[in-house]
Formats: C-alpha cells, sequence, structure tokens
C-alpha cells in the first residue's frame, strides 16, 4: 500500500496561544509531522501570538523544544525541523489590548488560505474574533478555530455562538472535538456507511445494547481547580461521548458532506430521552496507591464534583427504540481504555445444546489504545468433544493492516488542522449540534446541584464506583472489562 499525502493550499495559520501547552504539546508538533510528510505546503507560514515578549528566535527555540519532547525520535528530521522552524514567526499580542494587531495585519498575505486558531482560554475568544474583525485582517475566507470547553452550560454556549456568529459565519467556525479526528472514529463511519454487512442489522431487532467508555489512569493532579468547575458530564460527556454516540447511531446521511453529516447527528442528540435519576451513577476517586484523593487534588474538600460518570440512555426513533446506551467515563480507573463496543441479539433459537448457553456477537471498535475493530463471532471449539461453542474475534487491527501507511496516519490533531486549511468541516460540531448536547445534559446537572448529589467514592485503579456495576446488573447485563 503506498501512502497518498495531498499537499493542502499554501496558508498563513496564527495560533493564538501559540506558547501554551496545548500549542506545544498538540498543534506544534502535530504541524511539524504534516511538515515532514510533506502535506505542508513549503511556503506556507505559522505565527505565534500570545502576550509573551519573544522574539522569532525565542519562540523557535521553544517550538523546538517541544518537537525534541513530543514527537518520536524517528520522526526528529534535523533537516526538517530545521525548515519548519523557518517558517515559524511571533507576534506579541494581547487578545484584550491593542499590541500586537496592526503587526498581524501586516504579516498576513494576500491569496492565501488564512487561518486562526484559538488557543488560548475561551473567555478570550469574543476578543479575539472583535479584534480580528475590527483590523480587517479576517476576510471572507478565514476560518477560526475553537478549542474546547465550547461553553459550561447552553446559555454560555449560546452566548459564545452569538459573539463569534457577529464576526464569523458558521462555515467560517470550526469548532474541535479530537475525538472526530481519530483515525478509528471515522472508520466507525467507512465500516457502516460503505458496507452493506452491518446496516441490516444496525437497529433494535438485532442489537441488544451498546457500550461506550473512555477510560483514563490519570488523575486531575495539576488541573484540579479547573476540573472541580466541570467535571466528567461537562469534560467528556457533552462533548467526546455525545459525538461517539451520535456516529453510531445517526441515519446515513445523503452524501458525505459536512451538513449531511452533522444534521443527521443533531437528529440523534435531539431524539435522547431525558435520563432518569436512576440511571445515572457518579463516582470520585479516593486516595489510594500513594496519591492522594480527588478531593485533595482540586483542593476543595467538599467537592461534589465527578471524576466519573455512567448513564443509561435511550434515543427514542423507530431505529433505537428500546435499545439501551450505556456511557461511561472516569479517571484513575484500572486501564487507559477508549472503545465502543455494539453487542448483537442472541439468535432466536438455540440449536447446540452447549453448556455456554449465549451466542453474542460484539463488534467492539477501539479507539485507543491500539486503535483498530474486532467482531467477535461464535465458532467451534477445536477439537474432539462434541459441538462446543467458542467466542474468537475477527481482528482488524490498524496498526497491523496498514502498517505501510501508518507512518504517515496523522494524528487526530494533524488531521483537524489539515482539514481546516481544506475547508472541510465535516469533523468538526456545528453550532446548533453543540446547543442540543448541553440542552440534554444541563437538566442532568441542574438535577444533581438541586439534590445537593454527592458523588460515590471509588478505589483509583478500580472499573469505577460499585453502583455502576449495578446499573448493568440490573438490566441483566455487563460492562465489558476496562483493559
Ligand atoms: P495555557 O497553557 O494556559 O496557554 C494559554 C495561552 O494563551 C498562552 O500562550 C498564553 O500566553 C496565551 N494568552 C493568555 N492570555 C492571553 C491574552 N490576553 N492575549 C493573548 N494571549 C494570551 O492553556 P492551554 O492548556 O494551552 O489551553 C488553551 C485552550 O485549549 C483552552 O481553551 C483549553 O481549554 C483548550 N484545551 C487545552 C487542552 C490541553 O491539553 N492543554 C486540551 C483540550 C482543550 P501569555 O500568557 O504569554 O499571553
Amino acid at each position: 500500500m503506498v501512502s497518498r499525502v495531498i499537499p493542502v493550499d499554501v496558508f498563513d495559520l496564527v495560533i493564538f496561544g501559540g506558547t501554551g501547552d496545548l500549542a506545544r504539546r498538540k498543534v506544534l508538533p502535530g504541524l511539524y509531522r504534516r511538515f515532514l510528510a510533506g502535506q505542508m505546503p513549503e511556503d506556507s507560514r505559522i505565527i505565534g501570538a500570545a502576550r509573551g515578549e519573544l522574539t522569532d528566535a525565542e519562540w523557535r527555540a521553544q517550538v523546538a523544544g517541544a518537537i525534541a519532547e513530543f514527537v518520536p525520535k524517528e520522526k526528529q528530521d534535523k533537516t526538517a525541523i530545521a525548515g519548519f522552524l523557518e517558517r515559524l514567526t511571533y507576534v506579541p499580542i494581547d487578545a484584550r489590548g491593542t499590541t500586537g494587531w496592526e503587526r498581524l495585519k501586516e504579516l498576513m498575505r494576500e491569496n492565501v488560505v488564512r487561518a486562526f486558531y484559538f488557543s488560548v482560554a475561551p473567555g478570550l475568544f469574543g476578543d479575539i474574533a472583535q479584534r480580528l474583525s475590527d483590523h480587517g485582517i479576517a476576510d471572507a475566507w478565514s476560518r477560526i478555530v475553537v478549542e474546547k470547553p465550547f461553553g459550561r452550560d447552553l446559555t454560555s454556549a449560546r452566548a459564545l455562538n452569538e459573539v463569534l456568529a457577529r464576526h464569523f459565519t458558521e462555515a467560517q467556525i470550526y469548532r474541535i472535538d479530537h475525538y472526530l479526528g481519530k483515525e478509528t472514529v471515522q472508520n466507525l463511519m467507512a465500516v457502516r456507511f460503505a458496507n452493506i454487512l452491518f446496516e441490516p442489522l444496525w437497529k433494535a431487532e438485532y442489537i441488544d445494547h451498546v457500550q461506550i467508555t473512555v477510560a483514563e489512569t490519570v488523575g486531575v493532579d495539576g488541573r484540579g481547580a479547573y476540573y472541580d468547575k466541570s467535571g466528567a458530564m461537562r469534560d467528556m460527556v457533552q462533548n467526546h461521548l455525545m459525538q461517539l454516540l451520535c456516529l453510531i447511531a445517526m441515519e446515513p446521511p445523503w452524501h458525505f458532506d459536512p451538513d449531511a453529516v452533522r444534521d443527521e447527528k443533531l437528529k440523534v442528540i435531539r431524539a435522547l430521552k431525558p435520563v432518569l435519576a436512576q440511571d445515572i451513577v457518579r463516582g470520585q476517586y479516593a486516595a489510594g496507591g500513594g496519591e492522594p484523593g480527588y478531593a485533595e487534588h482540586a483542593e476543595n474538600s467538599a467537592s461534589r464534583t465527578e471524576s466519573y460518570v455512567a448513564l443509561k440512555v435511550a434515543i427514542s426513533n423507530w431505529r433505537w427504540q428500546g435499545v439501551p446506551f450505556y456511557l461511561r467515563t472516569g479517571k484513575r480507573l484500572r486501564a487507559r481504555a477508549s472503545e465502543i463496543a455494539v453487542t448483537f441479539k442472541q439468535p432466536p433459537h438455540a440449536i447446540f445444546d452447549d453448556a455456554k448457553g449465549w451466542h453474542e456477537n460484539v463488534l467492539v471498535i477501539r479507539l485507543q489504545p491500539d486503535e483498530g475493530m474486532h467482531l467477535w463471532v461464535m465458532i467451534k471449539e477445536p477439537g474432539p468433544g462434541g459441538m462446543r461453542l467458542m467466542q474468537v474475534p475477527l481482528d482488524m487491527s490498524f496498526a497491523d493492516a496498514l502498517a505501510e501507511v501508518s507512518e504517515d496516519v496523522p494524528d487526530a490533531y494533524e488531521r483537524l488542522i489539515m482539514d481546516v486549511i481544506r475547508g472541510n468541516q465535516t469533523l468538526f460540531m456545528r453550532g446548533d449540534e453543540v446547543e442540543a448536547a448541553w440542552a440534554w445534559t444541563d437538566p442532568i446537572i441542574e438535577g444533581w446541584e438541586s439534590r445537593d448529589d454527592r458523588p460515590q467514592l471509588y478505589d483509583p485503579g478500580s472499573s469505577g464506583p460499585e453502583d455502576a456495576l449495578m446499573l448493568m446488573h440490573r438490566d441483566g447485563r455487563r460492562w465489558r472489562e476496562i483493559r
């Protein structure tokens, strides 16, 4: 298999917050990798902007440090790094002041794609949008990229949408959810909509339930103060898990086109039923393994914020009538694992008298680590001894199947930034999607706040609170092991 890297158009990309953590860890190393792969045209430029009074040379040195730290050694090519650093310019700018804007305007070139990455606190999005517009820096072809969190409830998300809409059209706004940039997530759409195999079975008649798990081993250490105002529901469910749920549950769009895909996702969010209190479990990790617990990390001994949440969700439409979607996400769990598991129903009539008694097909879509898909099927246990059945995976690990191209497979941030330059919004959230997601999430969070709900403690390194196991057990189902 041959890698096909198609260079994008020449661009000027301004990274507001170019000295920040996200820019250092993801955005700039990602851009370097695209440069190395030949996807970033030679005469494209990246302009870093933040308040710090740095020279070009000082910023380039910082970026060189970020590449050394966050790009695998085998990808650190001296000549390529030098070539990449030459494309970098730095402008001291205050998002809330007057410094730097005229200089930025002078730097922007005509007739190249202009993209502005808002890698700063969301409180600055409006200020930057306003100044880009006031100084005539953004034109009708410019794109802006905004980071999560996009609001903390429906009201704030609406306000943010309104601020951005004063200066940019919806077609210019790219709201990042990096989960959508993952190879497997896009493969999920390919598997569903480019194969006849699954679609006839993709409905309540044949699917028993769906599990979506995003488990982390890390705690909130170091960003506890921020996280304590958010929690797993706002930080993970409203965006990442909701997006995964949409991709599983949506109807086939008429075309693989940004608005066609996003229209279908929006319909799923709007069809979500309100969640009953008994169908939600919240948790907070306790101290253990020599590490402090959540409350200490958050520096708030009275914290009621959840570091874990599990929910049973229902979609009210024909396709999914009666099919529960079980969602869970948490920190300090036993393994770092993100996966979607679609469990099919049992065959209607059992002809084999094997002791197991269950004949289950499960399609597992693994997002991280070890991206890939596995379809668990029943086969005959090899050897003599009669007709005993066993479950085995049909394996499609992308690392193996795509070994020759995987060298150049971009990570989520790389792919999404290149999509911004290409002007393709398919993998970005539309304003109405974000608002619909908050409209569903808000009453859940308000319910907790009004009841002063206290999350259940769970042991670090475990699978989460006991009650989360019960959420499945009482339906006669069980969570897949987190591994
Ligand atoms: P950060 O490390 O605190 O960096 C913030 C950046 O913004 C710095 O470059 C800072 O530089 C600049 N800045 C602050 N105030 C400014 C102002 N008034 N004018 C111009 N620049 C200003 O934050 P981060 O972690 O990179 O996060 C950036 C955004 O990405 C946030 O919205 C965050 O929620 C989101 N995000 C981050 C991550 C992550 O892994 N870090 C993941 C997902 C989403 P100066 O102080 O020199 O101005």
